[in-house]
C-alpha cells in the first residue's frame, strides 16, 4: 500500500496509544470532581496543558480542549463574532480556509455580518496591502490558515500580527491545523489558534483552541462551568494526555522529519515536472507536506479510482470538501477554473519512502497514459 493522504489523517504512534491506554487505566476520576481522585486527574491534565503550551511557546494562554479543528474553528469564529457583535460584524478571511472557517463564515453571513476575502500574490501569500484597504473600524475579526489544506501555503503569520497590532478592536484567529507538529510555528500577534493531533500522529476525537485570557467567547456548548466556561463536558483526560504525548514527539523529531519530507517533495516535483500535463499548483511558499498538481481536463475521480485498484491512496482535495466541486484555494492562486477541477493532492510524511515516490510515480505515468492520453 502507497498512503499519500497525510494532510487528511496520520497513523496513531505507538507512544501515543500507549500513553492514551496507560491514563485511562490510572486516572479513573472526572478531574471536575472535588475529592482526592478527582484532584489527582486535574492535576495530570494540567500537568498536559502546560507542556502543550510551553512546547508551542505560549505559556501564558488559556486552552480549551474540543473534539477537533472543525470544533475549535467553529467556537474561535462564531464565538468572537456572537460575544463582539456591538463592537462590529466585519470580518475578513482568505478563500484558502478550511470548510470549517468558511462554514462557520458562511454561517454568520446568513445571519448579518459582513464577510471580506483578501486577495494572494501570486505566489499564494495573503496581500498585505490589500488587507490593510479591506481593515475598517468594525472590523472584529481576521482569519488566516498559517498553512492550507490543499495547496500547502504558509501565511506570513508574524507580518499579518504585526499588521494587525495596530487595530486593537480585531482579533486574529489562525487555522494552524496543517501547521503545528510539522514546521516551527509562532503565535506571536496571535488571538486564537486552532489545531488537532491527528495531523501529526496522534490520536482523533481530540482538538485545541488557544487564546489569549483577555479574548471573550461566547459558547457554542451550554451546561454547566466544568474545566473551561467556554465549552462544558467533562475533559477527555486521555486523550489531552495523548495529545501531549504526540506533540512532545512531534517536536522532538519536527526538524529530521521536516528535513526527510522535504527531500521527498524535491523528488516528487523533479519527477512530475517531467509530465507534459502536470501543473504544479504548490508555490515556494508551500510547505513540503502537500504538494497539490493540476491535470487540466483529466477525470479525477476516475485517476484515483485507478490509483486505489493498485493500492495508491490520495486525495484531490481536503477529506472534508464537497466533491465534485472546484478546489477554492487552487482557484485562488491560479485563476483557472480547469486547474481547480481537476487538483490531485499529494501529501507526505516521514514515514513516506523514497521507494513509495518510485512506486506511485509509476502508477501516475500508466494512470496518465490512460486517462490523459
Ligand atoms: N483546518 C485544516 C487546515 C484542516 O486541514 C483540517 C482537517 N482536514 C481541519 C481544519 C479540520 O480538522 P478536524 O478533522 O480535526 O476537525
Amino acid at each position: 500500500m502507497i498512503y499519500l493522504d497525510y494532510a487528511a489523517n496520520t497513523p496513531v504512534r505507538e507512544e501515543v496509544l500507549t500513553v492514551f491506554a496507560e491514563t485511562s487505566r490510572k486516572y479513573i476520576a472526572n478531574p471536575n470532581s472535588s475529592h482526592s481522585l478527582g484532584l489527582q486527574a486535574k492535576e495530570r491534565l494540567d500537568e498536559c496543558t502546560l507542556r502543550i503550551l510551553t512546547l508551542l511557546g505560549v505559556q501564558e494562554r488559556e486552552i480549551v480542549y474540543t473534539s477537533g479543528a472543525t470544533e475549535s474553528n467553529n467556537l474561535a469564529i462564531k464565538g468572537v463574532a456572537a460575544a463582539y457583535k456591538n463592537r462590529g460584524r466585519h470580518i475578513i478571511s482568505t478563500y484558502l480556509e478550511h470548510s470549517s472557517v468558511n462554514g462557520a463564515l458562511s454561517f454568520l453571513q446568513n445571519t448579518g455580518y459582513e464577510v471580506d476575502y483578501v486577495e494572494l500574490s501570486k505566489d499564494g501569500l495573503v496581500d498585505l496591502d490589500h488587507l490593510k484597504e479591506l481593515l475598517r473600524a468594525d472590523t472584529i475579526l481576521v482569519s488566516v490558515c498559517y498553512v492550507d489544506s490543499e495547496a500547502g501555503l504558509r501565511q506570513p503569520i508574524e507580518e499579518i500580527g504585526a499588521l494587525l497590532s495596530g487595530h486593537p478592536y480585531c482579533f486574529f484567529h489562525v487555522d494552524a491545523t496543517q501547521a503545528v507538529g510539522k514546521i516551527p510555528v509562532s503565535f506571536e500577534g496571535v488571538d486564537l489558534f486552532t489545531f488537532s493531533p491527528h495531523k501529526f500522529y496522534g490520536l482523533n476525537g481530540c482538538g485545541a483552541l488557544i487564546k489569549k485570557s483577555s479574548v471573550l467567547l461566547e459558547p457554542m456548548i451550554h451546561g454547566g462551568i466544568s474545566t473551561t466556561a467556554y465549552r462544558s463536558g467533562t475533559p477527555a483526560l486521555s486523550l489531552v494526555a495523548a495529545t501531549d504525548e504526540a506533540l512532545f514527539l512531534a517536536y522532538t523529531d519536527l526538524e529530521k522529519n521536516l528535513l526527510c519530507v522535504k527531500n521527498l517533495n524535491d523528488q516528487l516535483r523533479a519527477e512530475l515536472r517531467q509530465f507534459r500535463n502536470v501543473r504544479i499548483n504548490s508555490t515556494l511558499h508551500s510547505t513540503p507536506f502537500i504538494l497539490n498538481i493540476s491535470l487540466p481536463g483529466v477525470k479525477i475521480p476516475a485517476i484515483l479510482a485507478e490509483f486505489e485498484k493498485n493500492d495508491v491512496f490520495l486525495s484531490s482535495k481536503s477529506a472534508c470538501c464537497a466533491p465534485n466541486t472546484i478546489s477554492r484555494p487552487v482557484y485562488a492562486l491560479t485563476h483557472d477554473r480547469k486547474a481547480a477541477m481537476s487538483t490531485l493532492r499529494i501529501s507526505l510524511s516521514h514515514l513516506t519512502t523514497t521507494q513509495d515516490i518510485a512506486s506511485f510515480l509509476e502508477h501516475f505515468d500508466n494512470c496518465c497514459k490512460k486517462f490523459a492520453g
